[in-house]
């Protein structure tokens, strides 16, 4: 089966918790968060239950490793209620959402392997999706502040990746 990053190697875990995006929708935006949970593998358990109503494309281990949850033409439910600068809303509905394994404590590092995959795999979405936007998750959430994550995230870590 032809994944959707064919040079990166991912991990299929998919999840329940996605619908469709509307018809004729341009994904031009990436979501990134974290995951507040510590593990990868509580993240897999949380988004394969239905009973949590959430997901993501894509979650990034602290060691590189990359797990897809939801295949990109589908819907991930990520941003929940959010709203971005141009005035949209409903940001699931034309995004791309990555979670970095990360408690969300503003003290838990961003390991480099981490970081270098993250920068891998929006390298290569970037080359399938005209995408316009690369935004932490409390920027786009609704009300303002509801969100904090990623919290500790430095947004140098995404300089040079959009033209
Ligand atoms: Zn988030």
């Amino acid at each position: 089966m032809p994944s959707d990053s064919s040079k990166l190697a991912i991990q299929q875990h998919p999840s329940p918790n996605c619908d469709e995006r509307p018809d004729d929708i341009v994904i031009d935006t990436v979501v990134l968060h974290a995951t507040v949970l510590n593990t990868l593998d509580e993240v897999i358990k949380h988004f394969s239950n239905p009973v949590s109503k959430v997901s993501a494309h894509y979650t990034i281990d602290r060691d590189g490793t990359i797990a897809a949850h939801v295949p990109e033409r589908g819907r991930a439910w990520h941003a929940g209620r959010s709203k971005v600068k141009d005035g949209r809303t409903n940001v699931n509905d034309f995004s791309i959402g990555i979670e970095l394994v990360n408690q969300n404590d503003g003290m838990d590092p961003f390991p480099e392997q981490q970081i270098e995959a993250m920068r891998g795999l929006l390298k290569s979405i970037l080359a399938r999706y005209p995408i316009k936007h690369i935004i932490p998750h409390y920027e786009c959430a609704e009300p303002p502040g509801r969100k904090s994550d990623p919290i500790a995230f430095d947004l140098a870590w995404i300089d040079g990746l959009l033209k």
